[in-house]
Protein backbone atom coordinates (compact mmCIF):
# COMPACT_ATOMS: atom_id res chain seq x y z
CA UNK A 1 0.00 0.00 0.00
CA UNK A 2 1.24 3.49 -0.78
CA UNK A 3 0.64 7.17 -0.74
CA UNK A 4 -0.56 8.54 -4.05
CA UNK A 5 -1.23 12.30 -5.66
CA UNK A 6 -3.84 12.20 -8.07
CA UNK A 7 -4.33 14.78 -10.83
CA UNK A 8 -8.37 14.89 -11.12
CA UNK A 9 -10.04 16.63 -14.17
CA UNK A 10 -13.28 16.80 -14.22
CA UNK A 11 -13.93 18.11 -17.84
CA UNK A 12 -17.34 19.06 -19.60
CA UNK A 13 -20.43 18.38 -19.73
CA UNK A 14 -21.07 14.90 -17.64
CA UNK A 15 -17.84 14.94 -16.10
CA UNK A 16 -18.89 16.92 -13.15
CA UNK A 17 -21.76 14.50 -12.47
CA UNK A 18 -19.41 11.48 -12.69
CA UNK A 19 -15.96 12.59 -11.21
CA UNK A 20 -17.70 13.05 -7.51
CA UNK A 21 -18.80 9.52 -7.81
CA UNK A 22 -15.25 8.55 -8.50
CA UNK A 23 -13.95 10.56 -5.69
CA UNK A 24 -16.29 9.01 -3.56
CA UNK A 25 -15.46 5.40 -4.33
CA UNK A 26 -12.14 6.38 -3.63
CA UNK A 27 -13.19 8.47 -0.07
CA UNK A 28 -14.12 5.20 0.99
CA UNK A 29 -11.16 3.12 -0.14
CA UNK A 30 -8.79 5.86 1.38
CA UNK A 31 -10.87 5.40 5.26
CA UNK A 32 -11.11 1.54 4.75
CA UNK A 33 -7.72 -0.11 3.07
CA UNK A 34 -5.20 -0.11 5.00
CA UNK A 35 -2.03 2.10 4.22
CA UNK A 36 -3.81 3.87 1.03
CA UNK A 37 -3.23 7.48 1.39
CA UNK A 38 -4.60 9.28 -1.58
CA UNK A 39 -4.65 12.73 -2.49
CA UNK A 40 -6.65 14.93 -4.88
CA UNK A 41 -5.25 17.90 -6.48
CA UNK A 42 -8.16 19.39 -9.23
CA UNK A 43 -7.10 20.78 -12.54
CA UNK A 44 -8.98 22.81 -14.40
CA UNK A 45 -9.46 22.01 -18.17
CA UNK A 46 -11.93 21.34 -20.86
CA UNK A 47 -13.81 23.72 -23.53
CA UNK A 48 -16.09 25.29 -20.64
CA UNK A 49 -12.83 26.69 -18.50
CA UNK A 50 -11.65 27.66 -22.40
CA UNK A 51 -14.77 29.85 -22.87
CA UNK A 52 -14.67 31.49 -19.01
CA UNK A 53 -10.78 31.73 -19.27
CA UNK A 54 -9.28 31.84 -22.52
CA UNK A 55 -6.90 28.75 -21.34
CA UNK A 56 -6.49 26.00 -22.96
CA UNK A 57 -3.76 23.21 -21.45
CA UNK A 58 -0.82 25.56 -19.93
CA UNK A 59 2.75 24.45 -19.16
CA UNK A 60 1.37 24.70 -15.39
CA UNK A 61 -1.68 22.28 -15.87
CA UNK A 62 0.88 19.62 -17.65
CA UNK A 63 3.49 19.67 -15.05
CA UNK A 64 0.56 18.94 -12.27
CA UNK A 65 -0.58 16.26 -14.40
CA UNK A 66 3.42 15.06 -14.53
CA UNK A 67 3.76 15.59 -10.45
CA UNK A 68 0.51 13.17 -10.08
CA UNK A 69 1.40 9.82 -10.03
CA UNK A 70 -2.09 9.32 -12.14
CA UNK A 71 -4.51 11.20 -13.32
CA UNK A 72 -8.29 10.21 -13.13
CA UNK A 73 -9.93 12.57 -15.79
CA UNK A 74 -13.57 13.32 -17.06
CA UNK A 75 -14.42 14.14 -20.68
CA UNK A 76 -13.20 16.96 -22.60
CA UNK A 77 -14.87 18.73 -25.00
CA UNK A 78 -18.44 20.42 -26.27
CA UNK A 79 -19.22 20.31 -29.91
CA UNK A 80 -20.39 23.89 -30.29
CA UNK A 81 -16.59 25.09 -28.78
CA UNK A 82 -14.27 25.20 -31.86
CA UNK A 83 -11.43 26.74 -33.17
CA UNK A 84 -10.68 28.50 -36.61
CA UNK A 85 -9.98 25.53 -37.94
CA UNK A 86 -13.08 23.66 -37.13
CA UNK A 87 -11.85 21.16 -34.85
CA UNK A 88 -13.20 20.95 -31.10
CA UNK A 89 -11.06 23.16 -29.04
CA UNK A 90 -11.15 20.24 -25.76
CA UNK A 91 -10.19 17.69 -28.46
CA UNK A 92 -6.94 20.05 -28.86
CA UNK A 93 -6.58 19.56 -25.21
CA UNK A 94 -7.11 16.02 -25.08
CA UNK A 95 -5.09 15.22 -27.93
CA UNK A 96 -1.97 17.72 -26.67
CA UNK A 97 -2.36 15.62 -23.05
CA UNK A 98 -1.62 12.08 -24.57
CA UNK A 99 1.11 13.88 -26.98
CA UNK A 100 2.87 15.59 -23.75
CA UNK A 101 2.54 12.92 -21.64
CA UNK A 102 3.52 10.36 -24.12
CA UNK A 103 0.58 7.88 -23.30
CA UNK A 104 1.11 5.99 -26.55
CA UNK A 105 -1.14 2.69 -25.46
CA UNK A 106 -4.91 3.51 -25.02
CA UNK A 107 -5.72 0.25 -23.25
CA UNK A 108 -10.02 -0.53 -24.04
CA UNK A 109 -11.61 -3.92 -22.17
CA UNK A 110 -14.11 -4.90 -23.77
CA UNK A 111 -16.33 -7.32 -20.99
CA UNK A 112 -19.56 -8.26 -20.73
CA UNK A 113 -20.95 -8.83 -17.22
CA UNK A 114 -23.26 -10.97 -15.82
CA UNK A 115 -27.13 -8.90 -15.56
CA UNK A 116 -26.07 -6.80 -18.80
CA UNK A 117 -28.12 -6.93 -21.28
CA UNK A 118 -26.26 -6.99 -25.18
CA UNK A 119 -27.11 -6.56 -28.46
CA UNK A 120 -25.49 -9.25 -29.92
CA UNK A 121 -27.80 -12.49 -30.02
CA UNK A 122 -26.93 -15.79 -28.24
CA UNK A 123 -24.08 -14.31 -26.36
CA UNK A 124 -23.36 -14.58 -22.64
CA UNK A 125 -21.32 -12.90 -20.15
CA UNK A 126 -17.84 -14.72 -20.02
CA UNK A 127 -17.87 -14.84 -23.88
CA UNK A 128 -17.09 -11.46 -24.19
CA UNK A 129 -14.03 -10.44 -22.95
CA UNK A 130 -11.19 -8.70 -24.80
CA UNK A 131 -9.05 -5.59 -25.02
CA UNK A 132 -8.70 -3.07 -28.05
CA UNK A 133 -4.97 -1.58 -27.64
CA UNK A 134 -5.54 1.69 -29.50
CA UNK A 135 -1.62 3.41 -30.67
CA UNK A 136 -2.32 6.95 -29.24
CA UNK A 137 -0.01 9.08 -30.01
CA UNK A 138 0.21 8.65 -33.99
CA UNK A 139 -2.04 7.52 -36.96
CA UNK A 140 -4.26 9.86 -38.24
CA UNK A 141 -4.95 11.95 -34.80
CA UNK A 142 -1.12 13.09 -34.59
CA UNK A 143 -2.12 15.47 -38.01
CA UNK A 144 -4.05 17.97 -35.72
CA UNK A 145 -4.08 20.98 -36.16
CA UNK A 146 -0.95 20.19 -38.82
CA UNK A 147 -3.12 19.08 -41.51
CA UNK A 148 -3.12 20.94 -45.44
CA UNK A 149 -6.30 23.13 -46.26
CA UNK A 150 -5.76 23.89 -50.00
CA UNK A 151 -7.88 27.43 -50.21
CA UNK A 152 -10.95 26.19 -49.71
CA UNK A 153 -10.88 23.74 -52.24
CA UNK A 154 -9.28 20.71 -50.65
CA UNK A 155 -8.19 19.44 -46.76
CA UNK A 156 -5.45 16.73 -46.10
CA UNK A 157 -4.59 15.06 -42.62
CA UNK A 158 -1.24 13.10 -43.03
CA UNK A 159 -1.60 9.57 -40.94
CA UNK A 160 1.72 8.96 -39.21
CA UNK A 161 3.29 6.05 -38.16
CA UNK A 162 7.13 5.58 -36.74
CA UNK A 163 8.73 2.14 -36.12
CA UNK A 164 9.61 2.99 -32.50
CA UNK A 165 5.56 4.39 -31.49
CA UNK A 166 4.24 1.49 -33.63
CA UNK A 167 6.37 -1.44 -32.28
CA UNK A 168 6.27 -0.05 -28.53
CA UNK A 169 2.12 -0.28 -28.74
CA UNK A 170 2.41 -3.46 -30.51
CA UNK A 171 5.01 -4.56 -27.60
CA UNK A 172 1.90 -3.64 -24.70
CA UNK A 173 -0.77 -5.43 -27.06
CA UNK A 174 1.97 -8.60 -26.62
CA UNK A 175 2.00 -8.29 -22.82
CA UNK A 176 -1.40 -7.63 -22.06
CA UNK A 177 -2.13 -11.16 -24.13
CA UNK A 178 0.91 -12.02 -21.78
CA UNK A 179 -0.74 -11.86 -18.83
CA UNK A 180 -4.41 -12.69 -19.91
CA UNK A 181 -6.37 -16.09 -19.73
CA UNK A 182 -6.30 -15.86 -23.36
CA UNK A 183 -9.42 -15.74 -26.01
CA UNK A 184 -12.80 -16.90 -24.32
CA UNK A 185 -13.23 -19.40 -27.10
CA UNK A 186 -10.26 -22.12 -26.71
CA UNK A 187 -8.30 -20.05 -24.33
CA UNK A 188 -5.16 -19.37 -26.79
CA UNK A 189 -3.87 -16.32 -26.01
CA UNK A 190 -4.20 -14.19 -29.35
CA UNK A 191 -3.14 -10.51 -30.69
CA UNK A 192 -4.38 -9.44 -33.86
CA UNK A 193 -3.09 -6.71 -35.74
CA UNK A 194 -6.32 -4.67 -37.37
CA UNK A 195 -5.35 -2.74 -40.34
CA UNK A 196 -6.07 -1.84 -43.85
CA UNK A 197 -2.69 -2.93 -45.49
CA UNK A 198 -4.59 -3.70 -48.33
CA UNK A 199 -4.67 -0.32 -48.90
CA UNK A 200 -2.48 2.28 -47.35
CA UNK A 201 1.50 1.98 -47.21
CA UNK A 202 1.09 3.11 -43.40
CA UNK A 203 -0.85 0.79 -42.41
CA UNK A 204 1.96 -2.08 -44.74
CA UNK A 205 4.83 -0.42 -41.96
CA UNK A 206 2.33 -0.90 -39.14
CA UNK A 207 2.41 -4.86 -39.79
CA UNK A 208 5.44 -5.34 -41.12
CA UNK A 209 6.88 -3.61 -37.47
CA UNK A 210 3.52 -5.96 -35.26
CA UNK A 211 5.48 -9.00 -37.16
CA UNK A 212 8.77 -7.89 -35.88
CA UNK A 213 7.71 -7.63 -32.55
CA UNK A 214 5.68 -11.02 -32.90
CA UNK A 215 8.79 -12.54 -32.94
CA UNK A 216 9.71 -11.91 -29.41
CA UNK A 217 6.80 -13.56 -27.93
CA UNK A 218 6.73 -17.19 -29.80
CA UNK A 219 4.01 -18.42 -27.35
CA UNK A 220 1.37 -15.81 -28.50
CA UNK A 221 -0.17 -16.79 -31.92
CA UNK A 222 -0.61 -13.76 -34.26
CA UNK A 223 -3.53 -12.96 -36.53
CA UNK A 224 -4.08 -10.23 -39.22
CA UNK A 225 -7.38 -8.81 -39.38
CA UNK A 226 -8.33 -5.98 -41.83
CA UNK A 227 -10.26 -2.70 -39.99
CA UNK A 228 -13.86 -3.72 -41.82
CA UNK A 229 -14.03 -7.25 -41.40
CA UNK A 230 -13.20 -6.66 -37.94
CA UNK A 231 -16.34 -5.11 -37.10
CA UNK A 232 -18.12 -8.63 -38.52
CA UNK A 233 -15.99 -10.59 -36.26
CA UNK A 234 -16.73 -8.14 -33.11
CA UNK A 235 -20.37 -8.86 -33.52
CA UNK A 236 -20.54 -12.49 -34.43
CA UNK A 237 -17.74 -14.47 -32.61
CA UNK A 238 -16.27 -11.98 -30.08
CA UNK A 239 -15.52 -15.17 -27.88
CA UNK A 240 -12.44 -15.81 -30.34
CA UNK A 241 -10.78 -12.46 -29.75
CA UNK A 242 -8.46 -11.59 -26.91
CA UNK A 243 -6.49 -8.29 -27.84
CA UNK A 244 -6.21 -5.99 -30.80
CA UNK A 245 -3.94 -3.66 -31.73
CA UNK A 246 -4.63 -0.95 -33.80
CA UNK A 247 -3.93 2.51 -34.96
CA UNK A 248 -5.30 5.78 -33.27
CA UNK A 249 -8.54 6.56 -35.45
CA UNK A 250 -9.13 2.91 -36.14
CA UNK A 251 -9.48 2.29 -32.93
CA UNK A 252 -11.17 5.35 -31.48
CA UNK A 253 -13.70 3.96 -33.84
CA UNK A 254 -13.83 0.24 -33.25
CA UNK A 255 -13.80 0.77 -29.49
CA UNK A 256 -17.19 2.54 -29.33
CA UNK A 257 -18.64 -0.46 -31.62
CA UNK A 258 -17.47 -2.48 -29.01
CA UNK A 259 -18.80 -0.97 -26.03
CA UNK A 260 -21.86 -0.95 -27.66
CA UNK A 261 -21.84 -4.83 -27.60
CA UNK A 262 -21.11 -4.75 -24.10
CA UNK A 263 -24.05 -2.43 -22.82
CA UNK A 264 -22.56 0.81 -23.81
CA UNK A 265 -20.86 3.65 -23.52
CA UNK A 266 -21.91 4.25 -20.28
CA UNK A 267 -19.80 1.10 -18.91
CA UNK A 268 -16.71 1.44 -20.93
CA UNK A 269 -13.43 2.61 -18.88
CA UNK A 270 -10.11 3.03 -20.06
CA UNK A 271 -6.24 3.24 -19.32
CA UNK A 272 -4.22 5.57 -21.28
CA UNK A 273 -0.83 4.85 -20.66
CA UNK A 274 2.70 5.47 -21.13
CA UNK A 275 6.21 4.66 -19.69
CA UNK A 276 5.99 7.09 -17.20
CA UNK A 277 2.36 8.36 -16.47
CA UNK A 278 -0.95 7.31 -16.64
CA UNK A 279 -4.10 9.09 -17.03
CA UNK A 280 -7.32 7.14 -16.81
CA UNK A 281 -11.10 7.79 -18.49
CA UNK A 282 -14.24 6.90 -19.23
CA UNK A 283 -14.52 5.95 -22.81
CA UNK A 284 -17.71 8.35 -23.90
CA UNK A 285 -17.13 12.06 -24.22
CA UNK A 286 -18.96 14.59 -22.33
CA UNK A 287 -22.67 13.18 -23.63
CA UNK A 288 -24.06 17.17 -24.16
CA UNK A 289 -27.36 15.34 -24.74
CA UNK A 290 -28.22 14.13 -21.07
CA UNK A 291 -25.63 16.60 -19.23
CA UNK A 292 -27.04 18.09 -16.39
CA UNK A 293 -29.89 15.50 -16.04
CA UNK A 294 -28.11 13.16 -12.99
CA UNK A 295 -28.58 10.38 -15.34
CA UNK A 296 -25.07 9.80 -16.46
CA UNK A 297 -23.58 6.51 -15.95
CA UNK A 298 -20.66 6.60 -13.62
CA UNK A 299 -19.59 2.74 -14.12
CA UNK A 300 -17.52 4.32 -16.97
CA UNK A 301 -15.17 6.25 -14.97
CA UNK A 302 -15.79 3.69 -12.01
CA UNK A 303 -14.10 1.10 -14.58
CA UNK A 304 -11.74 3.34 -15.12
CA UNK A 305 -10.63 4.17 -11.55
CA UNK A 306 -10.44 0.40 -10.96
CA UNK A 307 -7.88 0.82 -14.12
CA UNK A 308 -5.57 3.18 -12.38
CA UNK A 309 -5.06 1.41 -9.21
CA UNK A 310 -4.31 -1.90 -11.19
CA UNK A 311 -1.66 0.56 -12.65
CA UNK A 312 -0.52 2.20 -8.97
CA UNK A 313 0.06 -1.63 -8.29
CA UNK A 314 -3.07 -1.31 -5.93
CA UNK A 315 -4.45 -4.74 -6.87
CA UNK A 316 -7.23 -5.12 -3.64
CA UNK A 317 -8.48 -2.12 -3.82
CA UNK A 318 -8.88 -2.32 -7.72
CA UNK A 319 -10.45 -5.51 -7.68
CA UNK A 320 -12.67 -4.27 -4.84
CA UNK A 321 -14.45 -1.81 -6.78
CA UNK A 322 -14.62 -4.38 -9.98
CA UNK A 323 -16.33 -6.30 -7.42
CA UNK A 324 -18.57 -4.00 -6.31
CA UNK A 325 -19.63 -3.14 -9.78
CA UNK A 326 -20.16 -6.64 -10.99
CA UNK A 327 -22.54 -7.02 -7.60
CA UNK A 328 -24.39 -3.84 -8.96
CA UNK A 329 -24.75 -5.23 -12.53
CA UNK A 330 -25.65 -8.63 -11.17
CA UNK A 331 -28.46 -7.33 -9.02
CA UNK A 332 -30.05 -5.34 -11.91
CA UNK A 333 -31.98 -2.81 -9.23
CA UNK A 334 -29.72 0.55 -9.29
CA UNK A 335 -29.08 1.36 -12.63
CA UNK A 336 -29.04 4.43 -14.75
CA UNK A 337 -31.41 4.91 -17.39
CA UNK A 338 -28.98 3.81 -20.46
CA UNK A 339 -29.00 0.29 -18.75
CA UNK A 340 -32.89 0.23 -18.65
CA UNK A 341 -32.87 1.60 -14.84
CA UNK A 342 -34.50 4.82 -13.11
CA UNK A 343 -31.56 5.26 -10.91
CA UNK A 344 -29.51 8.74 -11.19
CA UNK A 345 -25.84 8.90 -11.21
CA UNK A 346 -25.50 9.31 -7.50
CA UNK A 347 -27.78 6.99 -6.32
CA UNK A 348 -25.46 4.29 -8.61
CA UNK A 349 -22.07 5.81 -7.32
CA UNK A 350 -23.28 5.96 -3.78
CA UNK A 351 -24.72 1.93 -3.84
CA UNK A 352 -21.26 1.15 -5.33
CA UNK A 353 -19.23 3.24 -2.89
CA UNK A 354 -21.38 1.16 0.16
CA UNK A 355 -20.54 -2.14 -1.63
CA UNK A 356 -16.48 -1.34 -1.49
CA UNK A 357 -17.09 -0.25 2.33
CA UNK A 358 -18.39 -3.63 2.76
CA UNK A 359 -16.06 -5.75 0.81
CA UNK A 360 -12.99 -3.37 2.54
CA UNK A 361 -13.95 -3.78 5.62
CA UNK A 362 -11.52 -6.45 7.99
CA UNK A 363 -13.56 -9.38 8.55
P1 LIG B 1 -20.50 10.93 -26.26
O1 LIG B 1 -19.68 9.74 -25.91
O2 LIG B 1 -20.41 12.07 -25.36
O3 LIG B 1 -22.05 10.48 -26.34
C1 LIG B 1 -22.52 9.48 -27.25
C2 LIG B 1 -23.82 8.88 -26.70
O4 LIG B 1 -23.52 8.09 -25.53
C3 LIG B 1 -24.82 9.95 -26.25
O5 LIG B 1 -26.12 9.51 -26.56
C4 LIG B 1 -24.65 9.99 -24.74
O6 LIG B 1 -25.79 10.39 -24.02
C5 LIG B 1 -24.27 8.54 -24.41
N1 LIG B 1 -23.41 8.50 -23.21
C6 LIG B 1 -22.14 8.92 -23.13
N2 LIG B 1 -21.70 8.77 -21.87
C7 LIG B 1 -22.71 8.25 -21.15
C8 LIG B 1 -22.86 7.88 -19.79
N3 LIG B 1 -21.86 8.01 -18.89
N4 LIG B 1 -24.05 7.38 -19.40
C9 LIG B 1 -25.06 7.23 -20.26
N5 LIG B 1 -24.98 7.56 -21.57
C10 LIG B 1 -23.81 8.07 -22.01
O7 LIG B 1 -20.12 11.30 -27.75
P2 LIG B 1 -20.41 12.65 -28.57
O8 LIG B 1 -21.80 13.14 -28.30
O9 LIG B 1 -20.02 12.32 -29.94
O10 LIG B 1 -19.36 13.71 -28.00
C11 LIG B 1 -19.70 14.75 -27.09
C12 LIG B 1 -18.46 15.57 -26.80
O11 LIG B 1 -17.47 14.80 -26.11
C13 LIG B 1 -17.78 16.10 -28.05
O12 LIG B 1 -17.38 17.40 -27.81
C14 LIG B 1 -16.61 15.17 -28.25
O13 LIG B 1 -15.57 15.73 -28.99
C15 LIG B 1 -16.23 14.91 -26.81
N6 LIG B 1 -15.48 13.63 -26.57
C16 LIG B 1 -14.52 13.66 -25.62
C17 LIG B 1 -13.85 12.50 -25.30
C18 LIG B 1 -12.77 12.52 -24.24
O14 LIG B 1 -12.65 13.48 -23.49
N7 LIG B 1 -11.97 11.50 -24.12
C19 LIG B 1 -14.18 11.29 -25.94
C20 LIG B 1 -15.20 11.30 -26.88
C21 LIG B 1 -15.86 12.48 -27.20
Amino acid sequence: MGSYKIAVVSGDGVGPEIIPEALRVLEVLRETVDNLDLEFVEIPLGAKHYLETGASLTSDDISACLKADAILKGPIGLPSVRSDDGTEVGIGIELRLRFELDLYANIRPVVLNEGVRTVLTGKRPGQINYIILRENTEGLYAAHRSGILLRDEAAVDPLVMTANGVKRAVRKAFELSKNSKGSPCDGKKRVTCVDKSNVLRSFAFFRSKFDEVAQEYQDIQKEYMYADAITQQMLFSPEKLNVLVTENYTGDILSDLASATVGGLGLAGSANLGDENGLFEAVHGSAPDIAGKGIANPIGILNSTALLLEWLGEKQASEIITNAIRKLLREGTTLTPDLGGSSSTKQVGVAIAATVKDLAAPS
